[in-house]
């Protein structure tokens, strides 16, 4: 059976987040018994500042964790002094911005995403009308465009002039030693447990700078970029995606907390495996980050510039991990 749009109208470090708490006669969704935990938001890069602020506001005004982190990671998308997502991402090796999106929702383990789709600012909200009114997963390139287009949303020229600026620059540059991966990229990623004891999260990217055209990296891959598994927690990535795409990060992490781990453990113990597969990993840039079914969050990265915010629906933290080396 087919599914048409128009058939329907459409180093690591550990932040112990304090005591755990659940709200006044609230019971997780999906749970028999209520257990302590604390609503929480967690966001990659110093970009994920203000994206974690407007989160923080819905969080606390009792909005869901889909529409959270929906709206948190738009934030970012259309901020075009953000050269790594959205409006004025860096383009392609042919000048072309092509962005990855995905997010999921852990009450109906169901997810959207789209991959080197153009023209559109906000793929992560795509990427959600993908999971919302279709049955399919993972839309790409012109198709994942036609169904934009078909579900309301505008096209807009996405290069910016700086961003135009700096690829003619690496144009002029280029090394004939390229390895297509030494790019700079970092994917806005958020996870957000709410209210209700429900998770969710989504990631934004434009990936690779001066990527091969058609490259698609592990940010809209479910299981690679994002997972999210209701009954124990959520992860992300931020990183080179070949690297993760290679091991599944984000799912490992969401089984290994499924296993007893703690979010922080979960992200290290991710991150020495994928580094026992693929020693290139300590070289490459990469951070996970996670968040478990109480509230506690975690991070793993072997980045001396990586940060994430955090937030319980207050003011974001800063928090700046320290590498693994
Ligand atoms: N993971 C992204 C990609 O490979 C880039 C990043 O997160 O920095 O496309």
């Amino acid at each position: 059976m087919t599914h048409h749009v128009s058939r329907r109208s459409f180093l690591s470090t550990t932040l112990l987040v304090g005591a755990a708490g659940a709200l006044p006669g609230e019971a997780a969704s999906d749970r028999d018994e209520a257990k302590p935990f604390k609503p929480g938001i967690i966001t990659t890069w110093e970009h994920g500042r203000p994206a974690t602020e407007t989160a923080a506001r819905h969080l606390k005004n009792g909005v869901c964790a889909l529409d959270v982190v929906e709206k948190g990671v738009n934030v970012c998308e259309d901020d075009p002094s953000v050269t790594s997502v959205g409006l004025g991402g860096l383009p392609d090796e042919n000048g072309v911005v092509t962005l990855d999106a995905c997010i999921m929702d852990g009450r109906r383990h169901r997810a959207g995403a789209v991959a080197g789709l153009q023209n559109i600012r906000n793929p992560v909200s795509v990427a959600r009308q993908v999971m919302e009114l279709t049955r399919h997963v993972l839309l790409v390139g012109d198709g994942a465009l036609d169904f934009a287009r078909k579900a309301g949303f505008q096209e807009q020229n996405l290069l910016t002039e700086h961003a135009r600026q700096r690829w003619l620059e690496w144009r002029q540059n280029l090394n004939p030693d390229d390895n297509w991966i030494d790019r700079t990229h970092d994917t806005v990623t958020m996870l957000c447990l709410d209210g209700r004891g429900d998770l969710a999260g989504a990631c934004s990217t434009s990936g690779l700078a001066w990527k091969i055209h058609g490259r698609v990296g592990d940010s809209p891959i479910i299981g690679a970029g994002l997972y999210v598994d209701n009954e124990v927690g959520a992860a992300g990535a931020t990183g080179v995606g070949e690297l993760v795409l290679q091991t599944l990060t984000s799912f490992t992490i969401v089984e290994l907390m499924r296993h007893g781990r703690a979010p922080h453990e979960a992200c290290r113990e991710a991150f020495e495996r994928m580094c026992a597969k693929i020693p290139e990993a300590r070289t490459t840039q990469e951070a996970f980050i996670a968040i478990d079914k109480q509230g506690r969050v975690g991070c793993a990265t072997n980045s001396e510039t990586f940060v994430f915010y955090y937030s319980d629906g207050g003011p974001p933290e800063r928090n700046k991990p320290i590498p693994i080396s």
